[in-house]
């Protein structure tokens, strides 16, 4: 171990370090018995970010600032818990630390949280060439993307770079691909007009390219009609069943040999596990870390995964958990509970996941939510959406900036967001 990073001294605790703090290891950092450990949370980022409303930033619907939230100041009254903005590079077990990008970090009990980050199924082209959203910084690029296409129509008399421009490829018909959908697809009915009297939206194409034989696979079969019914009478054209092989801008060349021509692709096709080097071969699964019922990464009783990066295999969930929120959460809340009982698992209780149902909007007044037995669609589904998502923010500022937010565009049938800010560096500007 060199360079070993500078954290006071755990005393009698034993130092819990997680690493990354998204929606699980935010959890654990909370739920954690702050007089029985010292808890050292670590992220690339200095706060937390709400995925699922990345695409209402990236809409203009919403500020960065309501869907997160800084960790300082979410332990600022807790002296035992101790954050470091820094990327963890690799662990060595043997040894109980981790290397990070500002030094090592010594521990005894290890979480790995570090969630998933965009899949391009090996093309990793279409990384440099399309759109993604799993980052607060990718849903301004996508904002910035949108406004300037509109800007640049603005520009040309040429039918065919005009409809080019005017395009919009969202691949992956997940929740993010629907969502994204229906909110330009609202947009476009709504908002854009009046903001660019001189283009005709008629020549604006959304079109949303999905590799699965339905739209929001993890749904149930009538919450996939219901959103793909709702898109289709609101003007997006799906193409089901097929993927996007690769993009030369302008032309998206589609699995069945068509081309898609369009200078807006957002990727939101898939994920894939953010892994932490160093563990034995046995403990990946594709990416994935095996964890036992206890959270435990196979072949280690110190180290720790929860949420998206981690993979339980289980008769009931032969593939592993889905990757959503409410596995993170209550697998954080397990972990804590049993590492605040005991530090070995002898007396521990297992992980269960308890299925609270699913819930996907496609655009004003209309979601779809599945709930046990239950599948509907509409108006009532909508609500359930806004309510159960302004409930999960993270902060009472927050919660009421987005309730003030969402109040004002439903009333105004507009979003007040659309500013074009790009970012100017100089010479002082260093990013680590
Ligand atoms: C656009 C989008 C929409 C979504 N919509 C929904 C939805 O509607 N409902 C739902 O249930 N789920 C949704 N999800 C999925 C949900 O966000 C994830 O399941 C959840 O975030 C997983 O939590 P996590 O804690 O495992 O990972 P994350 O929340 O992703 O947190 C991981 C954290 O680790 C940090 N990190 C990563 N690598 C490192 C490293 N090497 N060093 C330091 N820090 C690191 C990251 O900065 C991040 O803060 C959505 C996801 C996306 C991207």
């Amino acid at each position: 171990m060199n360079n070993i990073v500078n954290i006071p001294d755990a005393g009698k605790k034993k130092r819990l370090v997680i690493i990354g703090g998204g929606f699980a290891g935010l959890e654990l950092a909370k739920k954690a018995d702050k007089k029985k450990y010292q808890v050292v949370l670590i992220d690339k980022n200095n706060y937390y970010q709400f995925q699922p409303l990345f695409y209402q930033v990236a809409t203009g619907g919403l500020e960065p600032s309501s869907i997160s939230y800084p960790h300082r100041k979410n332990f600022q009254k807790n002296k035992n818990v101790h954050f470091r903005m820094c990327e963890a590079q690799y662990v060595d077990p043997d040894k109980k630390f981790i290397s990070t990008n500002i030094g090592d970090i010594p521990y005894n009990y290890l979480v790995i949280s570090t969630g998933c980050n965009t899949n391009y199924f090996g093309n990793e082209s279409l990384k440099d060439s399309t759109f993604s959203l799993k980052s607060i910084s990718e849903s301004l690029l996508v904002r910035n993307r949108i406004l300037l296409s509109f800007e640049e129509a603005l520009n040309t008399d040429d039918e065919d770079e005009l409809r080019e421009i005017l395009s919009f490829v969202i691949v992956g018909g997940g929740a993010t691909g629907v969502e994204l959908s229906g909110a330009l697809a609202d947009m476009r009915k709504a908002i854009f007009p009046k903001d660019y009297p001189e283009i005709d939206f008629s020549k604006m194409e959304i079109h949303l390219v999905d590799a699965s034989p339905r739209l929001l696979f993890g749904m149930s079969e009538k919450s996939s009609e219901n959103a793909a019914e709702t898109l289709k009478k609101r003007g997006v054209i799906i193409h089901q069943d097929i993927s996007v092989k690769s993009y030369d801008k302008p032309y998206a060349t589609l699995s069945d040999g068509s081309t898609l021509r369009s200078r807006n692709v957002f990727w939101v096709a898939g994920v894939k596990p953010n892994s932490l080097k160093g563990l034995a071969d046995t403990s990946y699964n594709r990416g994935r870390l095996v964890i036992n019922e206890y959270n435990q990464v196979d072949g280690y009783n110190n180290i720790f995964a929860i949420g998206d990066t981690a993979l339980l295999i289980s008769d009931k969930s032969p593939k592993g958990h889905p990757q959503v929120a409410q596995v993170a959460l209550q697998m954080a809340k397990r972990l804590a509970k049993n590492l605040n009982k005991s530090e070995s698992n002898s007396d521990w209780d297992k992980f269960v996941y308890s299925d609270r149902g699913s819930l996907a909007t496609i655009g004003r007044n209309a979601a779809v939510a599945d709930l046990g037995k239950f599948h509907f669609g509409g108006w009532f589904a909508w609500w359930l959406w806004l309510g159960v998502h302004i409930l999960s923010i993270v902060g009472m500022r927050n919660k009421v900036s987005v309730f003030i937010d969402w109040v004002w565009s439903y009333l105004n049938y507009d979003v007040s967001l659309r500013l074009f800010i790009r970012p100017k560096f100089n010479k002082m500007y260093k990013e680590e």
